[in-house]
């Protein structure tokens, strides 16, 4: 039986769906070997002139799905940039794509979606814009002429309300999560978005779920729309156990690491999305002394065929590949998959762990799933039929006990299998002259072989996912980031940042692990939302809302968790970002000054002990000369917006 089939690609491939050249190139790039289902399915039509209504949820490819075919209808003539109006009163625009979303988390990433595939189209530009963050750069940005805009429904309405969004040209609207906008009570804004745009538009709806209601939609706004559902047809055996770890409280690169150490395996098979990812991971695993390497499309059969070899042989323990360089994988040896990223659908699933339990024996699969993503978890369970038990992370003591064993096993080894009596002289000679007793330098001598890794694993400062939800704390950053973490009960995942409630531990939790605090000089004294902070430091240091921790109110300043190997210029570039008429001054936090209690607003009022020098807050920056912005709504950004028209409605974005 041979391992792999002579081609990897076998189904549609990106070539076969009508894609322009520049796209095309964009997508290999970005590392994408084939089209997800929906993406096979929805581009065609799409790029046709249909509209569609397609059933799927993240994490099955449905940005691109609706991405692509929007970039490929572009009129060129659109692509030149008009020029920046001036004056104060914002001047209408029409985008050629407008893109509506339930949350401002996934207003960001459909835009940055956007803007990657457009790579080789220059003059394109894409606008999130979505409440809690100021008007003046969405203002701007709607004047210079975005021809996609992606935003969250209130705060849509509420630029077509003043004026500064204009849905005549509008060629395409798409529905993004219909099912969830429904549940956070967008449900007439999106209405509204429908009406007002211009009659001829193309629709496309999609959706993970089809209620009633959103059925109701489609049939009165969409025009013969063609139904795409990604059938599931699949069955996995029983002979593999399957298991997922909800992702939080630390990376999935530690969590892996965890795994890999403490799970007895004998070969395991990780999938990920991309080529590049299958490089990089296996490279950061090869760094951390695991025997991995990558298997994707873009290798040569012959070098495919040699990492399986090395693979059976015992060559290799690890193989990071996609589900394309997978496909027809026959190794017994692997004992476990894991799915670092979620596959696009069940049938994806079901292949990829086929991998393991082969020729009757036991195999385990492993899932990570992100909050976003359960929707997929429980779709391939329904589908299977076969629950998938969530699992713990192996603890620490764990992993520790399996280092402990394999370090004693190797002195085992060392003590059998060769000849020390060169050796056990010098240590003899070296205990006598120094009178060091051999016990000591043994110990040295195990330093120096165990390099710069610790020999332990130390305890996470946050407690692992198993043991709090994920980013606990992260409802205090508003609701509209539900999306990452579970709205509490009877909460509405809104994106109006309604939620002011600070949250104050006390003591306040330690950062999760790949985390830090930061010091802002900006606090509730002056008016700031969560959500505001969240806004701008997304926006202004291009950091994904996700990689936003905890954000902690007090009076005259917050704290805010965000990556600890934030680059310094990032930082710099934060320190005069203004958020509600103050620089954020951001800095990491060194904690209250010697003797002073514990994080009380009192005893730690201004910028953290060693901050840079920077201006004095409602001054003007110097080597900027920006005033402090007017205190618009929400109020995030980095320039002072131009007076707004008086709000029409209370729009629910903001
Ligand atoms: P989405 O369901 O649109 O949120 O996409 C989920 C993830 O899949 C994103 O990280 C995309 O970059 C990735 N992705 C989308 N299409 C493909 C593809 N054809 N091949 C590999 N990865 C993809």
């Amino acid at each position: 039986m041979t391992d792999l089939p002579p081609e990897p690609a076998a189904g549609p491939r990106f070539a076969d769906l009508g894609l322009p050249e520049a796209l095309l190139r964009a997508i290999t790039e970005v590392g994408y070997e084939t089209p997800s289902p929906i993406q096979a399915a929805t581009i065609p039509l799409l790029l046709a002139g249909r509209d569609v209504v397609g059933q799927a949820q993240t994490g099955t490819g449905k940005t691109a799905a609706f991405a692509l075919p929007i970039l490929a209808r572009l009129d060129p003539a659109r692509l030149v940039p008009s020029p920046v109006s001036r004056g104060a009163a914002p001047v209408a625009a029409g985008p050629a794509a407008l893109v509506l979303t339930p949350t401002r988390e996934l207003a960001i990433q459909v835009a940055e979606a956007f803007q990657k595939y457009a790579h080789h189209l220059p003059g394109f530009h894409v606008l999130p814009i979505y409440g809690g963050s100021s008007y003046g750069p969405q203002f701007a940005g709607l004047r210079r002429g975005a021809q996609v805009v992606v935003g969250t429904p209130g705060r849509v309405i509420d630029h077509l309300e003043r004026g500064s969004l204009d849905l005549g040209s509008l060629d395409c609207l798409v529905l993004d999560e219909g099912d969830e906008m429904l549940r956070m009570g967008f449900i007439d804004d999106v209405e509204q978005v429908l009406t007002r745009s211009r009659a001829g538009r193309q629709v496309a709806l999609f959706s993970a779920t089809m209620p009633a209601e959103i059925r109701r939609i489609a049939r009165t706004h969409l025009k013969d729309p063609a139904e795409v559902t990604i059938r599931t047809r699949t069955s996995t055996a029983p002979t593999i156990r399957q298991r997922y770890w909800l992702v939080g409280g630390l990376h999935k690169l530690d969590a892996l690491t965890r795994i890999l150490e403490a799970e007895a395996f004998d070969a395991m098979l990780i999938f990920v999305r991309t080529r590049l990812e299958t490089e990089e991971l296996a490279t950061k695993l090869e760094a951390r002394g695991f025997a991995a390497a990558a298997l994707n499309g873009d290798m040569a059969q012959a070098q495919r065929e040699r990492t399986v070899t090395r693979l059976k042989e015992g060559d290799l323990d690890i193989i990071v590949a996609t589900d394309v360089a997978a496909r027809g994988l026959d190794v017994e040896r692997i004992s476990h998959v894991l799915n670092y990223d979620i596959p696009y659908d069940t049938e994806a699933y079901v292949h990829r762990i086929g991998r393991t339990g082969r020729a009757g024996r036991q195999g385990e699969a492993i899932l990570f799933v992100t909050w976003r993503e359960q929707r997929l978890l429980r779709a391939i369970e329904g589908a299977t039929r076969q629950p998938i038990e969530p699992m713990t992370l192996p603890s620490v003591a764990a992993v520790n006990d399996r280092r402990l064993l394999r370090f004693k096993e190797k002195i085992t080894a060392a003590l059998s299998g060769t000849d020390l009596s060169v050796l056990r002289a010098v240590i003899a000679e070296y205990e006598q002259e120094h009178g060091i007793p051999a016990l000591d330098i043994a110990a040295a001598l195990a330093s120096i072989a165990q390099g710069d890794r610790p020999l332990l694993l130390a305890e996470p400062k946050a407690p692992p996912a198993a043991e709090r939800p994920p980013r606990a704390g992260r409802r205090d950053v508003g609701p509209e980031h539900g999306a990452d973490g579970p709205p509490g009960r009877g909460e509405r995942r809104r994106d109006d940042g309604g939620d002011e409630r600070p949250w104050t531990p006390r003591p306040a939790p330690p950062p999760a692990e790949g985390m830090a605090r930061y010091w802002i000089g900006v606090g509730r004294a002056h008016g700031v939302k969560p959500g505001n902070i969240v806004g701008a430091i997304a926006n202004e240091a291009g950091i994904s809302n996700r990689d936003i921790g905890r954000v902690e109110i007090r009076d005259e300043f917050s704290f805010v968790e965000l990556p600890a190997d934030l680059p310094a210029d990032r930082l710099q570039h934060l320190q005069g970002v203004w958020v509600s008429g103050r620089q954020l001054r951001i800095a990491p936090d060194r904690g209250p000054p010697a003797g002073a209690a514990e994080a009380g607003p009192a005893e730690r009022p201004g910028p953290p002990r060693q901050a840079p020098g920077r201006s004095r807050p409602g001054r003007f920056t110097p080597g900027t000369g920006r005033p402090p912005p007017r205190k618009g709504p929400g109020g995030g950004g980095r320039r002072p917006g131009p007076p707004g028209k008086p709000r029409g409605r209370p729009g629910p974005s903001d």
